[in-house]
């Protein structure tokens, strides 16, 4: 079903009235975790007003180590649902477990599927039951089959609404946290009709590379860009290294816009 060869043209999903794929280019941003009420509004806010179509935030995280902070749970999707009815800005959020899935079909515009849990076939099957839209992030080592077979079993249960995401991979390189595997565009697009975005803050790990892999995404074709952005960074709950602040925001995003013009897309 993900297969290009059976379906030519490239497929736009509808995510709560807003459209990821072919001219559709769309910008995920916000914290990587939820983390109290004015923050996650303030910061879709500012989202918002840079020209960002959905908002990102983490209510429940994939942490490395069991003793970091991992999430706000429940609490944090309700936050999300405020932020949203300030902003009107759609919420894209990861879910980890099949537990909650009833939750996030009631809650959530876009369901996450993260690095992690690429493989979690469980997790996979059950989302396909729903009808919410998946961000299907590419496991840390993940060949692009695995990674579409991943989309396979999404789709197979009757869910199409599949938007893939690079996310960086793991290779020989430990300057940055993963290496932003940009030729995951065109390959995607060659095999598939499935709509790829672009996530450069989890790719590089530091936000000084931010822009320039966001500006990499854009002219690759890609269909959109998710972008972790925070208030305050330095004090950041997660991944603060890599957050851009609000006005370091508002500046690629008025660059972004020239190129998504460039590209001929809107
Ligand atoms: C995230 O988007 O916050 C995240 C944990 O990403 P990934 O699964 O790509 O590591
Ligand atoms: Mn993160």
């Amino acid at each position: 079903k993900a297969n290009r060869k059976f379906h030519p043209d490239d497929t736009v999903v509808e995510i709560d009235g807003q459209r990821i794929g072919n001219g559709y280019f769309g910008v995920i941003a916000g914290p990587c975790s939820v983390e109290g009420e004015e923050q996650i509004i303030s910061i879709a806010q500012r989202a918002k007003a840079a020209g960002a179509n959905f908002l990102r935030g983490g209510a429940f995280k994939p942490r490395t180590s069991p003793y970091s902070f991992q999430g706000l749970e429940l609490e944090g999707l309700r936050l999300l649902k405020l932020a949203k009815e300030a902003t009107g800005l759609p919420i894209v959020t990861e879910l980890m477990s099949t537990k909650f899935v009833d939750e996030f079909e009631a809650d959530v515009d876009m369901i996450q599927i993260g690095a992690r849990n690429m493989q979690n076939f469980d997790l996979l099957k059950e989302i396909g039951k729903t009808k919410t839209p998946v961000l299907l992030k590419r496991g840390l080592s993940a060949t692009y089959e695995e990674w579409l077979m991943s989309a396979e079993y999404i789709m197979s249960e009757g869910n199409e609404n599949v938007i893939l995401c690079e996310r960086g991979i793991r290779t020989f390189e430990t300057e940055t946290r993963n290496t932003l595997d940009i030729q995951a565009v065109p390959v995607i697009q060659k095999l598939s009709h499935l709509p790829i975005i672009i996530d450069p803050s989890h790719a590089g790990g530091s936000a000084y590379l931010v822009p320039s892999m966001s500006k990499s995404a854009v002219m690759s074709g890609a269909n959109g860009l998710m972008v972790e952005i925070h208030h305050d960074p330095e004090n950041a709950w997660s991944d603060g290294q890599q957050c851009l602040n609000p006005n370091e925001f508002d500046e690629l995003m008025a660059v972004v816009k020239q190129l998504i013009a460039i590209e001929g897309k809107h």
